[in-house]
């Protein structure tokens, strides 16, 4: 009499312990100590990688969603700006701005120190601090390197699970599909999603030290995330925030930042 079920938990151990031990190599590998952040961070790729894979998908949007030329939303874009980059010490690097046409509050930052910011958030925001509060934020994703640590975390369970279930096909288990498919989802679903609210938060503490240093009143920081907040109870969601820490989480985390640099 054979156990079927016995046949099908060993090549899945044993898959599995491929995938975790490639994958752990890779992490051990691939982890460097960002001092500015004062945390470790998984790195597989570089930076100049990063810039070359974002460079593309920085293109496509510009040309599929168009740039908002009009004078007044570029003048002051590039006026406040640069007046962040520059007290965040970045000001001997090349950086690129855009308003894109989009009537939604949002603002992104790629690889390659490319920022977009929506001309919805441009009309969104009440005056040059809060502008300078969310150039803040996405210059800090920059810095902080999140894109690259996101796609590392990404790429890393992507190779544990290709090695789980390659060993897995290789066993011929007929649901080797199927429990590849679920470990699959366990790694999009559940180890990602709260590096996302850290990085969020980290990109709130480091972008008010940049606004602040400025010039900038860093309240409005605050003031900004408040007014957002209260639009996301609207129809329109902003998917800026679609990841993002709770309200209270992220207001004092920005208060204590404040207090903490005295800003
Ligand atoms: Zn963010």
């Amino acid at each position: 009499m054979r156990f079927p079920l016995l046949g099908r938990v060993r090549p899945l151990a044993r898959g599995l312990a491929a995938g975790a031990a490639l994958a752990l190599a890779l992490a051990l590998a691939g982890c460097t100590q960002n001092e500015m952040l004062g945390r470790d961070q998984l790195m597989l790729v570089s930076n100049d990688q990063m810039a070359q894979l974002a460079a593309g998908t920085w293109q496509r949007t510009l040309q599929q969603e168009g740039i908002d030329n009009s004078r007044r939303y570029e003048q002051r874009l590039t006026e406040v700006a640069g007046r962040v980059v520059t007290a965040a010490g970045l000001g001997d690097q090349q950086w690129e701005f855009a308003v894109i046409e989009d009537d939604s509050l949002n603002a992104f930052a790629l690889p390659g120190n490319r920022i977009g910011v929506h001309s919805g958030m441009m009309e969104f925001v009440e005056n040059d601090d809060q502008l300078a509060a969310i150039i803040g934020h996405e210059i800090a994703h920059i810095q902080a390197q999140h894109s690259g640590e996101r796609y590392s975390q990404q790429l890393l369970g992507q190779i544990g699970m290709n090695a789980a279930s390659i060993a897995l096909a290789a066993s011929e288990t007929p649901a080797a599909n199927e429990i590849a498919a679920v470990l699959g989802a366990g790694v999009n679903f559940g180890v990602l999603l709260p590096y996302s609210r850290r990085h969020e938060l980290e990109a709130d503490s480091l972008g008010v030290r940049y606004m602040a240093e400025a010039g900038y009143d860093p309240r409005a920081a605050i003031r900004v995330w408040q007014r957002m907040m209260q639009e996301q109870g609207r129809a329109q969601q902003p998917e800026f925030m679609s990841t993002h820490p709770s309200d209270q989480t992220r207001i004092a985390n920005l208060e204590q930042t404040i207090r903490q640099y005295g800003l």
